[in-house]
């Protein structure tokens, strides 16, 4: 079959005509493999191109199986020396190999067919590649990858490290191999390949599309074999570098198809400046920068989009009350939108107790609100006479009307995905007008990422916490010592302090959690009878958790057992201890918010981190991390060069981490890069940049602009 849409003459423009060829112009790409790839979102030559390998196989060598080391993968020959098959728990076949260097080797199989156990007959000529480990009788490779080689056949060994592709599901890795190779075979010229300009590569020393691309496929037997699994080889970084510039202008353009809306502008500080009257504390320095930047947005005729970064407790409610009262000064209304029941309760106790004094109405809108209640409040957010209101996702269901909505802020918008935050947003909007948006996240991000993650709104960060504040002191125990850790909860409740415990089990239903944590809730509570001793979880009803926090938070109980439905916002100034358990298996980003819930009042306060062990290194590290420092900014970076951003901020959030050949920990270095190319190449050459957002990000935007 010819490449389809390839026409004579002049390519049409923004795509490489072969790039956007289908697989089915492949040779074996019939439906069924067709349906396969494009579920994993590889339905052109160029998704081919830019589908990676995840590692190599070095089999341009054989190494003697008396030279094997453990833990270093290596292609060996030998001959089948004997053979034996099991069954004592599961199937398993051992294939004993031999060679010249008179040592032997086992290759164990776990899963094989009959056929396939039947071909290892003693005297078979076999060459095989696997990482060895120590077995019960020396080395041994599980599940190797094999041929067996006839005595005639003197096949020559590899001229090039091996490619090892992803693995997709029915599709072999040998025909996955062999699709590539076919669809590397058509890569067009560089009139088409090329979109980088010849002097930037060259400024930067790095390599073009072509090259770059051949090399990462097959690399050449002079390859920097430690950079290429590293990731750091110049054509990886070519590429990465294409696909970050890609991304920034994709997110560029956004903003600034967004600031192409109307906004009202709201320009009447009166309001705020009495609410900072009445309050009773003063704002830290970095709330009332922040403040300052939002007041400066929210005065434009474009809508605001702006995120405001700011460790648990730093204050970001106050600044978002602030912010809401310029639209009421407006005579127009805000919305104040957060993930939970519990969080959005606190707010809506806060507002009211900030706002009602000032005569504002604040209607409260969340799942729980139904009946005769529900269908007020929705009247009163319709007519305006709600001229704040706080909710849950609630606020964005249909049935939901604004009467004029000019503020949308929405807390610890990472819980959110960008669509629920943009349905928010087309609440407003008569006339094409489009409310301001206010996100607020207490997930700090290290400064580089917040470039790339953040491209499309501004950033502000409260960098500092209200002052007599004492830092929470974090001890790291093993499991063994739960009973010593025990006694010391019961002494600080006896001096009337409150304590969380809680339970987390990674990767696991939320009823296997809830059942953890009420076992032990039982435990706890068997062992310190004279505490009152509370339980919340995730299968709970929403009303039954309420009850669970607010006694909590009254203090008409000690300790409470909680899983991490406790993460976000909740505020509860006399606790002062915290116990997570199975620490070594939260990310760094996930303790810190937890620990965030203590700390909160004026005593000092202590958060034991409990860990099974043995540690592995990396946890050791996390822990030691939260150990030693309470910044969020901080724990963000460690969180990054540990884990890297996958995590950190969500895929849902911006689509960050469906990069297919960046990754932000590795490149984050060059981000100011991409920003200083990505700016330049949207100003002087449009048109390459649509290529490029086009090649790489795809025409349908994946996150509508936001
Ligand atoms: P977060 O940024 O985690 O959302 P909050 O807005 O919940 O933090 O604020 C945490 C607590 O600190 C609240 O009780 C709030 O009233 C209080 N607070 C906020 N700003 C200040 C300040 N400048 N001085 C003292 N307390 C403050
Ligand atoms: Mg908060």
């Amino acid at each position: 079959m010819a490449t389809p849409r390839r026409t004579r003459g002049t390519p049409a423009p923004g795509l490489a005509p072969d790039g956007a060829t289908a697989l089915s112009a492949l040779a074996g790409v019939g439906p069924r493999v067709a349906e396969k790839l494009a579920a994993r979102g590889l339905e052109t030559l160029q998704d081919l191109w830019l589908q990676l390998p995840r590692g190599y196989e070095d089999r341009t060598a054989l190494t003697p199986i008396r030279l094997l080391q453990p833990g270093v993968a290596a292609q060996v020959e030998g001959r089948v020396e004997a053979v034996e098959r099991g069954f004592r728990y599961r199937p398993m076949l051992r294939v004993a190999l031999g060679d010249d260097s008179r040592a032997t080797l086992v290759l164990r199989f776990f899963h094989f067919r009959a056929a396939q156990a039947a071909q290892f007959q003693p005297g078979v000529r076999v060459r095989a590649y696997g990482t060895p480990r120590p077995g019960q009788r020396g080395l041994e490779i599980v599940h190797p990858s094999y041929t067996l080689l006839d005595d005639a056949d003197a096949s020559g060994l590899g001229d090039r490290l091996d490619p090892v592709y992803p693995a997709v599901e029915g599709v072999g890795p040998a025909t996955m191999k062999r699709l590539i190779a076919q669809a590397l075979d058509r890569l067009p010229g560089d009139e088409v390949l090329e979109l980088l300009p010849p002097a930037l590569l060259r400024e930067h020393r790095l390599p073009g599309l072509r090259e770059s691309l051949l090399t990462v496929h097959r690399p050449p037997r002079d390859a920097d074999v430690g950079a290429l699994l590293a990731g750091t080889h110049p054509a990886q970084r070519r590429l990465a570098l294409e696909e970050l510039l890609a991304h920034h202008i994709s997110m560029r353009r956004q903003r600034i198809a967004r600031r192409a809306h109307a906004a009202t502008p709201l320009a009447d500080p009166a309001l705020a400046e009495r609410l900072r009257e009445q309050l009773p504390f003063a704002l830290t320095a970095a709330q009332e920068r922040v403040f300052a930047e939002v007041h400066a947005d929210l005065g434009q005729p474009v809508p605001m989009l702006r995120l405001v970064q700011g460790d648990v407790g730093s204050g970001k409610t106050v600044v978002a009350a602030m912010a809401a009262l310029m639209a009421v000064a407006d005579g127009r209304q805000a919305a104040l939108m957060a993930p939970t029941e519990l969080l959005a309760e606190q707010h809506l106790g806060n507002l009211r107790a900030w706002l009602e004094p000032l005569g504002i109405e604040v209607a409260w809108l969340a799942g729980k609100v139904t009946g005769r209640a529900r269908s007020r409040a929705l009247a009163d957010v319709a007519d305006g006479r709600a001229q704040v209101v706080v909710g849950t996702h609630a606020l964005m269901q249909q049935g939901v009307a604004f009467h004029d909505l000019a503020l949308a802020i929405v807390d610890e918008q990472h819980r959110f995905g960008v669509h629920q935050r943009l349905a928010l947003r087309d609440k407003g909007g008569e006339g094409g007008r489009v409310p301001h948006q206010l996100v607020m996240t207490a997930t700090p991000i290290p400064r580089t990422l917040a470039m790339a993650a953040y491209a499309d709104l501004d950033v502000s960060a409260i960098d500092e916490l209200p002052p007599g504040r004492t830092p929470v002191q974090t001890v790291v125990m093993a499991e063994g010592r739960r009973p010593e850790l025990i006694e010391r909860i019961r002494a600080a409740c006896a001096e009337g302090r409150q304590a969380y415990w809680v339970c987390t089990i990674i990767d696991e239903s939320d009823e296997v959690v809830a059942q953890a944590a009420q076992a032990t809730f039982e435990g706890l509570s068997a062992a310190l009878p004279e505490l009152r001793v509370g339980l919340v979880h995730g299968r709970m009803k929403a009303a039954e958790k309420q009850v669970a926090m607010r006694t909590f938070k009254e203090g008409g109980c000690d300790l409470l057992v909680a899983t991490t439905v406790i993460e976000v916002g909740v505020d509860v100034p006399k606790a002062s201890l915290m116990v997570i358990e199975n620490a070594e298996r939260l990310g760094l980003a996930q303790l810190h918010q937890l620990r965030g819930r203590v700390g909160r009042g004026s005593a000092a306060s202590s958060c034991v981190l409990l860990y099974q062990p043995p540690l592995s290194a990396m946890a050791r590290e996390r822990l030691e991390t939260m150990r030693e420092t309470g910044d969020g900014f901080v724990i963000a970076e460690k969180d990054l060069e540990l884990r890297g951003p996958g995590e950190l901020l969500g895929t849902r959030q911006t689509g960050l981490a469906a990069f297919r050949v960046a990754d932000l920990a590795r490149d984050a270095g060059m981000l100011p890069l991409v920003h200083e190319l990505g700016e330049g190449l949207l100003r002087d050459r449009p048109a390459l940049a649509e290529r490029l957002v086009e090649r790489w990000v795809g025409g349908a935007a994946r996150y509508a602009s936001a």
